[in-house]
């Protein structure tokens, strides 16, 4: 390996921490226990990788764990940050918590039915953390997943299977480096206009595609432009979808579009942008990163995995 570049300790710190045990890299850790008082987001000191628990428990190495902290000097941060065009590296989430969150009705959860997937536009947390959501699967930038993973950012996808099929490859390379790949349905149609049958061909047909593509069985969904019924949320409940993430935010390239009127964030927004590129946008998915990563620094949050907390 050549040392000296951003680049080359970016692949070396990614390396480390995917060779770390989740816990000691600050991610979700299901076994690990939520024991520090203090959730602010931390500085970016030794940030949040993907998560590859299975992989990593395997590849456990307690000298990389205690090194990874120390890895990277001031000068190699501003180094990382530069050669991705921020300013600064992103702030780090706090630890995962133990437990994912329990969720009742208010203004940002909605729950249709006793046992049916809640719908929720906020997740209910105090980390100061908001969560990327990158839906449908039309562009597939490799660059745009070498800048999370090298930048130790979680998101998390929501794939349609016909815009998904040309290459689920890609998908199941983000599989591998800890990004959920969660249920869009298969063909993207507004579920409003399908009946029962065909909502649940839509989404439990997508469940069955992302298990023999990528071999995940999801439990988040998103319908496609955030249109349902309560006959979806039967179908979805149907084939094992626990919850319902919609979005405050929707991050473009060029600007952010804020649902909420003060046009800021919140502690536990969802933040839904797509798989896009400069046939659709004015800008490259890793533009698409640096705006959103600008606006959460600047308001002083980190990104988060949704799955972390919701499902
Ligand atoms: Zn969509």
């Amino acid at each position: 390996m050549k040392f000296g570049s951003p680049a080359s300790w970016a692949r070396l710190a990614t390396g480390l921490c995917l060779a770390l045990t989740a816990a000691a890299c600050g991610s979700s850790a299901e076994s690990g226990g939520e024991t520090t008082a203090s959730r602010a987001p931390q500085p970016p000191v030794a940030q949040q990788p993907a998560v590859l628990p299975g992989r990593a428990a395997e590849q456990e190495d307690s000298a990389q764990r205690s090194g990874v902290h120390r890895l990277l000097t001031e000068r190699q941060q501003a180094e990382l940050a530069q050669a991705w065009g921020l300013p600064s590296l992103p702030l780090a989430a706090p630890p995962a918590p133990a437990r994912k969150v329990a969720l009742s009705a208010g203004p940002h959860v909605t729950l249709a039915g006793d046992d049916l997937p809640a719908l929720v536009r906020r997740v209910p947390t105090d980390d100061r953390v908001v969560f990327l959501t990158v839906d449908d699967g039309k562009e597939k930038d490799p660059r745009f997943n070498r800048m999370m993973r090298e930048l130790g950012l979680p998101f998390s996808a929501f794939v349609s299977g016909y815009l998904a099929r040309s290459d689920y490859g890609y998908f199941r390379d983000l599989n591998a480096q800890g990004v959920r790949v969660n249920n869009h349905t298969v063909n993207h149609k507004d579920l409003r206009k399908l009946n029962y049958a065909q909502q649940q061909a839509e989404i439990c047909g997508q469940q069955d595609e992302l298990e023999r593509e990528i071999g995940v069985r999801p439990v988040l969904f998103r319908p496609p432009y955030g249109e349902y019924t309560t006959d979806t949320l039967r179908a979805a409940r149907s084939c094992g979808i626990t919850a319902v993430p919609m979005w405050n935010e929707e991050a473009f390239p060029d600007r952010m579009e804020y649902r909420q009127l003060d046009r800021r964030l919140h502690p536990g927004d969802i933040i839904l942008t797509h798989f896009r590129g400069t046939e659709d946008w004015s800008g490259s998915m890793t533009d698409m990163a640096r705006q959103v990563l600008r606006t959460v620094t600047e308001q002083g949050f980190a990104l988060a995995r949704l799955d972390d907390y919701l499902g």
